[in-house]
């Protein structure tokens, strides 16, 4: 059977990562959380203090992009790949709340896009990828087989994102999760380089109201209809 690309689009914790890790799991396909790229080049420009809540040093930030090396490795007891930032594993800092609060701001920038959307279409030359973000079905894979768009409501989203942070232990409160799910949202949405938007090819898949196992059931179908096609 052909392997296809598959695309997965959508706001912050709509479950992107989360039906991206399934569908690989079931095809046997390469995942890639693009997001992971953006926060660990945020988590640099942070450790190295060319970002802060009063400044963005942004011109002497892209002249140090050459610095960052980003990899994937795969943990077989996790089932997925983790990111590592010239060669530390930083899947857990990554993920904080700090690097939330800043990543959009540096996915922002062209140059970070221009270098990390080249690498993503490496990763992707051979296909049997699923890879998710925000501008994967229009930027970085155009030609992808299958591109879905995921949305669910802000309220729902937020509380997904709090029991997943206070799950691994972290302290937060949900009115600053539910902040920065927004805010992230609109920035993402109004950047001039490769905004939020939904492919126009796109299937909407709106989750607010539907369990893993239905979400999963429906984009199989998707899958499998798409790959019937391309006989
Ligand atoms: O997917 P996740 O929420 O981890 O992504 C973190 C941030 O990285 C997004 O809010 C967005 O600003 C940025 N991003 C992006 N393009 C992508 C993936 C993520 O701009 N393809």
């Amino acid at each position: 059977m052909q392997n296809i690309t598959i695309a997965i689009d959508g706001f912050s914790s709509t479950g992107k990562s989360t039906i991206a890790k399934q569908l690989a799991n079931q095809l046997g396909y390469i995942y890639v959380d693009t997001g992971a790229m953006y926060r660990a080049v945020t988590l640099y420009a942070l450790e190295n203090g060319y970002i802060n809540e009063d400044n963005f040093d942004v011109n002497n930030f892209v002249m140090q992009l050459h610095n960052i090396n980003l990899s994937f490795q795969f943990n077989k007891d996790l089932g997925f790949s983790e990111m590592y930032l010239n060669n530390k594993n930083v899947e857990k800092e990554i993920r904080t709340m700090k690097v939330s609060g800043f990543v959009s701001a540096v996915a922002a920038v062209p140059e970070v896009r221009y270098q990390l959307v080249k690498q993503q279409q490496e990763m992707g030359k051979g296909k049997g990828i699923v890879m998710d973000g925000r501008d994967i079905g229009t930027v970085v894979f155009p030609d992808a087989e299958l591109k879905l768009f995921m949305t669910a409501s802000a309220q729902i989203r937020a509380q997904r994102r709090y029991d997943e942070l206070i799950g691994r232990g972290d302290e937060v409160n949900f009115d600053e999760v539910l902040r920065n799910v927004k805010e992230r949202d609109y920035i993402d949405s109004n950047r001039d380089d490769s905004p939020l938007v939904k492919a126009d090819d796109a299937i909407e898949i709106d989750n607010s109201n539907l369990t893993l196992d239905e979400q999963f059931q429906k984009i199989m179908n998707l899958v499998k209809i798409t790959l019937e096609n391309q006989e």
